[in-house]
């Protein structure tokens, strides 16, 4: 695969959804991935990216911003409070907003920074015991509470349990975000972002398709 690839694909899936051409955003998945790989995906023109760890994002797109403009970097991994701050200097979105602790960190900072990078909160629509994310139980209530701090919640995202049948899950999410008025919908990856953009997915999280298998050596 390559990225014309996926974006030929993203292009037939939004067109069979009957969606507008355009609608879905395409995150591409840099985490562990060699340099050059991702220095050949700018070269092709492609500026949205997401990294799961901020120290991992802290090493590699400083350098990448001077050598390319208009880079837009997407948090999709879990973040602990006492790098919130360094998260606001790094990425334009956050979409793991995942327990009320950080909304209120975030909260905070973003009232001293005088600016917040655009947030999606992190349903763990599995209820999985290992995975972050709020319960769909508590989802509306936590949409809620964030909604009252004044919180920039553009929608929600979510991971679907590796053995399940993911559709179930992307309606899941689309549910949720529909009835507490939420637009954006972070759903879908290298084996399912077809299946998500069918459910109403705004941003699909695609790595290993574009960039191959990923390092974990
Ligand atoms: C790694 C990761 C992805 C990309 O996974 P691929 O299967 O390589 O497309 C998407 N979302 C999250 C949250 C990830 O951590």
């Amino acid at each position: 695969m390559s990225l014309e690839d996926i974006r030929d694909r993203i292009a037939k899936a939004e067109a069979d959804a009957g969606r507008a051409a355009g609608a879905v955003t395409l995150i591409a998945v840099s985490k562990k991935q060699p340099n050059e790989r991702v220095a050949a995906v700018l070269e092709q023109g492609h500026r949205c990216f997401g990294e799961n760890r901020v120290q991992e994002a802290a090493g590699k797109w400083p350098e990448f911003r001077e050598q390319f403009q208009g880079i837009d970097l997407h948090l999709i991994g879990p973040l602990q409070t006492n790098k919130t701050r360094q998260a606001f200097e790094l990425f334009q979105v956050i979409h793991s907003v995942d327990r009320p602790k950080l909304a209120k960190t975030i909260a905070r900072i973003a009232q001293e920074e005088g600016h917040c990078p655009d947030l999606f909160i992190q349903v763990n629509t599995g209820e999985e015991e290992q995975k972050a994310g709020i319960l769909p139980g508590d989802a509306d209530d936590f949409i809620n509470d964030c909604k009252g701090m004044d919180l920039p919640i553009k929608g929600l995202m979510c991971i679907p349990p590796i053995d399940e049948e993911a559709s179930l899950h992307f309606a899941l999410l689309a549910k949720i975000a529909e009835r507490n008025g939420l637009k954006g919908l972070s759903m879908g990856m290298s084996g399912d972002f077809e299946k998500a953009i069918a459910l109403g997915a705004t941003h699909v999280r695609v790595g290993s398709a574009i960039f191959g298998e990923r390092d974990y050596g």
